[in-house]
């Protein structure tokens, strides 16, 4: 395993690899690392030939008062995590090498999703995110690239813009990994003390309440939604939006669904000061 923070020695440590026609999988990560990453990386060892884990807190998606500072970071151990589950390269870069002109002037941003759901409460988010996303699969000129469902939009994004620009890459979705609890692993998680570890549960345990009210014929997109509201209120969550979306283009539903309703369930919300997201598909 070698850690490379240089995008020219990521470039020459890879092209030899891709001129003998080698797949490289790319699995972008902002670090502190945990089996959610872990399952994005087994998936890249399995498919491709090389895999590069990059590391890299992109300040440019996050807002003026969120975590980016207090961000967990631990390089090292990441490294050895991801050299563990077969990974053959971290790239992490500093800051200066990815924006060395500072902010950049280009962005890649979406024109509509961008300012719903997560994009509402973080205003700039996505465009980060698009704009860090595209410089990884430019530099990394990677053929296969990994990717969470944990973060739907993101993916959601990231799969239409590979579709706009025509990337030349194959985006992989890897189902949410969750505790044996039931909370979806996050970097966050560490920041929850131990009450809010337990309240949080209120979360995936909403989630599966409304599935299973679902898969019992509720079709009331309010009443689907007020269980999983209910569920973390009850808990002292603070909900910031709990939506009922089309799965194909992220369309808010309202009223009663359809059979043919492909719904996916997207939430955020506060336990004490940590801000968690989840979702859930219900076919
Ligand atoms: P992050 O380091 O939080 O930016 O996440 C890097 C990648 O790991 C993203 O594609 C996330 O969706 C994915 N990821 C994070 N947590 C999980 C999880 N619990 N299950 C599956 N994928 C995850």
């Amino acid at each position: 395993m070698q850690i490379i923070k240089s995008i020219e020695s990521l470039r020459e440590t890879l092209k030899p690899f891709q001129r003998e026609g080698k797949k490289v999988g790319l699995v972008p990560t902002m670090g502190a690392l945990h089996d959610g990453h872990g399952a994005l990386i087994k998936a890249s060892v399995k498919d491709c030939d090389i895999t590069v884990v990059s590391v890299f807190l992109n300040p440019i998606q996050f807002g003026r008062n969120e975590d980016l500072d207090k961000y967990p970071k631990r390089l090292e151990a990441d490294a050895n995590f991801a050299a563990s589950l077969g990974a053959d390269y971290v790239f992490a870069p500093s800051v200066a090498e990815m924006y060395p002109n500072g902010d950049p002037l280009t962005l890649v941003r979406d024109e509509s999703l961008e300012c719903l759901y997560c994009g509402a409460y973080r205003p700039g988010h996505f465009r980060g995110v698009l704009t860090v996303v595209s410089k990884l699969f430019l530099i990394s000129k990677a053929n296969h690239a990994y990717f969470g469902e944990k973060d739907y939009q993101q993916l959601f994004l990231i799969e239409r813009m590979v579709k706009d620009l025509n990337f030349d890459i194959e985006i992989h979705r890897v189902p949410i990994v969750r505790e044996s609890t039931g909370l979806a692993m996050s970097s966050r998680n560490e920041y929850l003390s131990v009450d809010e570890r337990k309240q949080a549960l209120a979360i995936s345990r909403g989630l599966n309440e409304a599935k299973e009210a679902y898969l019992a014929g509720e079709r009331g997109v309010s009443k689907l939604r007020d269980i999983v509201v209910k569920s973390i209120v009850l808990s002292r969550g603070q909900v910031q939006f709990v939506e009922i979306v089309n799965q194909n283009d992220l369309q808010k539903y309202s009223g009663v669904l359809k059979p043919t309703d492909k719904v996916v369930v997207l939430v955020a919300a506060f336990f004490g000061k940590t801000r968690l997201i989840d979702n859930i598909e219900f076919n």
